[in-house]
Parts: structure tokens; sequence; C-alpha cells
């Protein structure tokens, strides 16, 4: 199967999903996680109407960028970010999913000033409370986004997660369902509704994260084919 017949089959499935869900189809949009994937991947992507890229490598995007690999679509980053390289992604990216603490988003704010832009993040939430994962806890996540409002060149418009590995098909729901209250909350309390984005779900369970409320999905895999990691 081709990358343009994966999209038109997620695609599919998605709409399905929303539709069950009592959803709009339109308001969900299909970010392809095109990690490990070379440029002409990344192209054939775009050319078949996928709704934005996400890279989560900084040194891979940068060289993908350098092949304009993304020309025609939306970029973003969902990996891990270290502040270190904050300056390689602020401007260079729409959105930034992976907002994980303050520090991040004071250097983010600090780099965006010097470019004069406002930079659009989602925060990051650890909803499974994992060592190995970033973000705000769960409990930390109200006065986080709360205080995230002070910074004048960035701009959080929603929320973003990672749950654990699935251990059985539907585990992910009880995460999604939470995150997404979360989100309902802290974009009605805080963010004036302006909360437009929740990204979550992958290639194999984005349409339960439909059925709880994604705005957003990532999906690599069930688009670009399994990864061949070395
Ligand atoms: C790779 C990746 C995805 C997509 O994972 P698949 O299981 O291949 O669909 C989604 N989000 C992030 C942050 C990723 O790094």
């Amino acid at each position: 199967m081709s990358i343009a017949e994966n999209i038109q089959k997620i695609r599919g499935r998605m709409e399905a999903a929303a539709v069950k869900a009592g959803r709009d189809p339109k308001e969900i949009l299909l970010v392809g996680a095109s990690k490990m994937n070379d440029a002409a991947a990344c192209r054939e992507a775009v050319a078949a109407g996928i709704d934005a890229l996400g890279e989560n490598r900084v040194q891979e995007m940068t060289a993908k960028l350098a092949e304009n690999a993304y020309e025609g679509a939306p970029l973003h980053f969902i990996g891990h970010l270290q502040r270190n390289k904050v300056r390689q992604v602020v401007g260079k990216v729409d959105l930034i999913h992976s907002a994980s603490s303050m520090e991040l988003l004071e250097e983010i704010d600090r780099r965006a000033a010097m470019l004069g832009l406002v930079q659009e993040v989602l925060l990051e939430v650890n909803i499974g409370g994992e060592e190995s994962k970033s973000g705000f806890s769960p409990d930390k996540l109200y006065a986080a986004a709360d205080r995230a409002r002070k910074f004048e060149h960035v701009s959080v418009r929603g929320l973003m997660t990672i749950p654990p590995v699935e251990q059985a098909p539907h585990g992910n729901l009880p995460f999604f369902t939470q995150v997404s209250k979360f989100y309902v909350d802290i974009g009605r309390n805080l963010y004036d509704n302006n909360f437009i984005y929740l990204s979550m779900g992958m290639s194999d369970d984005f349409e339960d994260a439909i059925a709880a409320g994604a705005t957003m999905v990532r999906v690599g895999s069930a688009i670009f084919g399994q990864r061949h990691y070395q």
C-alpha cells in the first residue's frame, strides 16, 4: 500500500470514529509522524493531503528542512525537546506539541522574543505518571497552565499526551478521557475557550482518542510503514 492509500484509509477510520462519537470529522486533524522516513516520503504525504507533519528529533528535522521535505504542509515538533535545542525549533515549526516543563516554556518564550514572534505550543501531560516520559503531572497541570498565560511570546493552544504502552485493547481510553477533561476545564477556565488542539492517539489507538475528544491524532507507522530501528 502506498502512503497516499494509507492516508486515505486512516481518514476513513477517523471519520467513522468521529461519526460514532457524534462529532464533526472536519474538526480532527491528521498529523503524520514522519520520523525515520525520508524527504521523499514526507513529500508523498504532503501531496496526499496530510494536515501536518510532525518530527520528534531536532537533528533529523533540520536535515529534512534543508531538503524542503515539508513544503506545502504545516510542520510540528512532537518529540521530547531539550532546552539546548529550543533555538533550532522555535520559529521553524507551526506548533510544538511537547512543552513539558516551565523551564522549557521560559526558554521557548525567550527565543521567540528574540525572533519577534509568538510560538504556538501544547502542554504535554504525563498522564500515566511514567518516569520515562516527560510532561506535566496531572496534579501540577492546572497551575502550570495558569502560569503559562504570562508569556508574551508563547501561545498555549491546548494539550498533548502520550499514554503508557497499551496493555489491552482500549486500555488507553481512560487516560484519553482524563486528558480530555483537563483540556475542556483549562480551556474554559483559563484560556477563554481559545484551546483548539487536543493532540492524542497514534497508529494503534487513534480511534479511542477520537472517541474521547482528540482534535489531532499523530499517526506514524500506519501511514509510513513499520520503522526499522538499527
Ligand atoms: C512516532 C510518534 C508517533 C506515532 O507513532 P505510531 O505508533 O508509529 O503511529 C506519535 N507521537 C509521537 C510523539 C511519536 O514520536
